[in-house]
């Protein structure tokens, strides 16, 4: 039976959203319904809103979210009404990538195109933006992108898990290898940054060194393991990584800042033979990385870049997803502001201009996002 449903569908580029009814057909083999609870609005999203990746209009954007199921497709071991996280990061085990052990890069996400999911009443067929579409009441997606929330995880905590905890976790564990005793700088404090803060204290750097124009950034970065926070504006904060790491520069460096500039502060911050890991974005598609040659060959440095943390999902989403139940990943204060679907291009808005650690979409309206953020400050 057909599922009527409430988008807010990307028609037209940096254009307002169109809020319109659309229907899902029933959930095919090997896929699921799912009635959504909240998703994050981060950079991907303004991204495919400002047509950087090559996203097909009419779509629906969201590249992760929480809910619940609502109906599963044969072969789908998932029961109507389970609480479950949708990752924007498929794994097949089935395209090359899968198969060399790199599911962050699998086909599916981006070799495929991004999947037809729902009609519009005027008949057009509207995608989902990495197979997740997370900005309406519903989502049809693969059962492998689908992973069971723990029982005690509330949905606005579990909700940061695919972007923001993945992205900066992996990019600890799996790409910088930090080790204990190491130090690391980490530039620009938003969600990345800040999870990249604590991944980096728990695995046991002796220093974390925090870098970002925002007083309360570095302020919350304090609280989460940073033992030293630079302000971006005022301080010649490369000098200071090397004054604070014996004048050699940080064994890891990661960057979720964006701009061009700040990658190659990064760079120069690491000491040599150190790490670098562009996680950010800069606002255009076709920004260009102008990287000093001497530090890249001479001084051995590794620049590394970032998809979704080199996470292998089926591996470290349900471990990250324990960590955040157990209380060892904080989140506290992350989630900046709750919008509902029609709020859509404020939330836009306000994470191009930086004034949202993260925004949360909430698609139950605002009651529902008053609801979610009254239970943040309990
Ligand atoms: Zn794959
Ligand atoms: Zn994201």
């Amino acid at each position: 039976m057909p599922v009527r449903a409430i988008a807010a569908v990307l028609d037209g580029f940096a254009a307002p959203f169109a809020h319109l009814p659309l229907t899902f057909d029933d959930p095919g083999p090997g896929e699921v319904l799912v009635r959504v609870a909240a998703a994050p609005f981060c950079s991907t999203d303004w991204m495919g809103w400002r047509a950087m990746r090559g996203k097909r209009p009419p779509v629906v954007l969201g590249h992760t979210l929480v809910g619940t199921v609502e109906r599963a497709g044969d072969g789908v071991d998932a029961a109507a009404g389970k609480r479950v996280l949708v990752a924007g990061t498929p794994q097949c085990d089935d395209c090359f990538y899968c198969g060399i052990g790199r599911p962050d890069q699998c086909s599916i996400l981006l070799d495929s195109g991004d999947p037809t999911v729902a009609r519009l009443d005027d008949g057009r067929e509207v995608r989902a933006a990495g197979g997740v579409g997370a900005y309406a009441t519903h989502a049809l997606v693969s059962a492998s992108q689908v992973h069971a929330l723990p029982d005690g995880l509330p949905f606005e905590t579990a909700a940061l898990t695919g972007c923001g905890v993945s992205t900066a976790y992996g990019a600890v564990e799996y790409i910088a290898e930090v080790r204990p005793g190491q130090s690391v700088a980490v530039f620009g404090l938003g969600h990345l940054g800040l999870f990249a803060v604590q991944a980096a204290a728990s695995a046991g750097a002796a220093r974390v060194i925090g870098i970002d124009v925002h007083p309360g950034r570095r302020a919350r970065a304090l609280t989460m393991g940073a033992s030293h926070v630079i302000d971006a504006g005022d301080d010649n904060a490369v000098e200071v990584v090397r004054d604070l790491t014996g004048g050699r520069g940080a064994d890891a460096v990661i960057e979720a800042a964006g701009p061009e500039y700040v990658a190659r502060q990064a760079v120069e911050a690491a000491r040599r033979a150190g790490t670098i890991v562009l996680t950010g974005v800069a606002h255009s598609a076709h920004a260009v990385l102008t990287l000093p040659q001497l530090a890249m060959t001479v001084h051995g440095k590794r620049v590394l870049g970032c998809q979704n943390g080199q996470l292998t999902p089926r591996r470290d989403l349900p471990r990250w997803l324990g960590m955040l139940e157990r209380g060892e990943i904080d989140t506290q204060g992350i989630v900046s502001h709750a919008y509902s679907l029609d709020e859509l291009d404020l939330a836009a808005r306000r994470s191009l201009a930086l004034d949202d650690i993260t925004g949360l979409v909430v698609p139950e309206g605002p009651a529902g996002a008053a609801e979610l953020l009254s239970d943040n400050t309990a």
